[in-house]
């Protein structure tokens, strides 16, 4: 590395270490979450008014800026080539605040090097990194090959509609990356294939059933309502009788996790499930359609249900059962499924139509093809090596079953800023947790890393 470049990145950060926390506080405390569309305000006023003041920000920085009807906008660098120019993407729409909050979760607060608020890790922190290493890049005044364009979403946590509009009306970026993920380097993302098994309407034993509160979430609880004689069952492993009335609440006790990471947790539902097969809690009916949804909590590697798979970039298939509930009359099983390269949407939901035969009716919902970069590309390598050279790690790209916007453009990755063995404090908590949180150093590392990347990023060819 140019070390008398680092130098000057460095004097940069700390320079500017004030306006960044007044930015980012600036936008913590605008309420981001997605509501009702409203005229001019295809999300909502809280993400249109985060939008707004992103690029008024932007503005003040010297960089011409462009909303596009509250969609998505975006802040650029100009550069020479006329065609082709590099991007970056974040979000400054958030999810809600949720409850355990220690303070006003759009108050961004400064406990030692932690920051606290909604969003200073998720999404908000990132966009503000991001627009001061293309601050200093243009304080550089070096000629730019490519234009760079900071990306401004506002519609990533509820379906990430900003980039449809944006790739619907403007042509793609020759390179994309999102500081929204893990560092390094994310080149590549599972398949997504998500789906629901339906119940007939059975009129047997099963008077109501519900558990999970997100289809992309293994759940830790579950429970089913049934008519039962309470005094001849007996409790088993992750089991609870109660007796309600005349009736039995089976309820089972799991281990929750995220869909796209479901090793060593237990599902509720199976528990629940495998309970009232097991003790004959079902009529026909119900038994047939407790065995397909036991061939889908089998295993979340998807053996039960024929599809175990796995390549070399993703390693596994993986599938769970998110959420039980009733709909009119009927029991509904959600599932979400991560696929590796090596599988489709159309043959998973062939697989599974079969092997629950006629036990379930399968919903299909959406599928996502896998995406996958080579990890020794010119572009990745840019990436990786400026990560490695700032962190003096010897960090390879990863793959992972989550989904960024990375997967939406022709050419992108996820590149940090989050660090995956960082440690919070106890007053601290997760992205779309109460008191999340972010760490100062490492934010403002991540402004190096990210203009030092785009800095490699200019001597690709594209
Ligand atoms: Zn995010």
């Amino acid at each position: 590395m140019d070390q008398q470049l680092v130098a000057r990145i460095d004097a940069f950060v700390e320079e500017n270490r004030s306006a960044i926390l007044e930015d980012l506080a600036a936008l913590v405390a605008i309420n981001s979450v997605e509501t009702a569309p409203a005229p001019g305000a295809p999300f909502g006023p809280g993400p249109k008014a985060a939008l707004e003041k992103t690029l008024e920000i932007a503005g003040r920085m010297g960089f011409a800026t462009r909303n596009c009807e509250n969609y998505i906008g975006w802040a650029e660098l100009p550069g020479a080539d006329a065609e082709k120019y590099l991007a970056a993407i974040c979000h400054v729409d958030v999810v809600p605040a949720g409850n355990g909050w220690d303070a006003d979760p759009f108050t961004m607060r400064v406990n030692g090097n932690w920051l606290l608020g909604r969003g200073v890790a998720d999404d908000k922190g990132p966009m503000v990194a991001l627009l001061y290493a293309m601050k200093f890049l243009q304080q550089e005044g070096a000629a730019l090959r490519y234009p760079i364009r900071a990306l401004v979403g506002d519609n990533e946590e509820t379906g990430m509609r900003d980039v449809d509009y944006y790739l619907e009306h403007y042509p793609a970026p020759a390179f994309c990356f999102t500081p929204d993920a893990e560092f390094p380097v994310c080149n590549g993302e599972k398949g997504q294939y998500g789906g629901a098994l339906v119940s007939p309407v059975c009129a047997g034993r099963v008077v109501d059933i519900e558990g999970g509160v997100a289809n992309n979430a293994v759940p830790d609880r579950a429970s089913a309502l049934v008519k039962a004689d309470f005094a001849a069952l007996k409790e088993a492993p992750g089991i609870t009788l109660e007796a309600e009335g005349e009736l039995v609440r089976v309820r089972g006790w799991g281990k929750a996790g995220h869909a796209a990471m479901p090793e060593g947790t237990v599902n509720a539902i199976g528990l629940v499930v495998n309970y009232l097969a097991a003790n004959g809690l079902c009529n026909e009916e119900e038994r047939a359609y407790f065995a397909a949804l036991q061939k889908l909590h089998a295993s979340t590697a998807g053996e039960g249900l024929g599809i175990a798979c796995a390549d070399g970039p993703f390693g596994p298939l993986t599938i769970i059962g998110g959420r039980i509930f009733m709909r009119e009359g009927r029991m509904v099983q959600t599932f979400d499924c991560r696929y590796p390269t090596v599988t489709s949407g159309e043959a998973l939901e062939a697989a599974i139509r079969n092997a629950v035969c006629s036990g379930a009716v399968l919903e299909s919902g959406r599928s996502n093809a896998p995406f996958y970069i080579e990890a020794d590309s010119p572009a990745i390598r840019a990436c990786i090596d400026t990560y490695n050279a700032v962190t003096g790690e010897n960090a390879a790209p990863f793959t992972m079953g989550g989904g960024t916007y990375a997967r939406h453009f022709p050419y992108a990755v996820s590149f940090g800023p989050e660090h995956a063995d960082m440690k919070l404090p106890p007053f601290g908590g997760p992205m779309h947790g109460a008191n999340e949180a972010a760490p100062l150093d490492k934010l403002l590392e991540a402004v190096k890393i990210y203009a030092l990347a785009l800095l490699e990023l200019e001597k690709v060819d594209f």
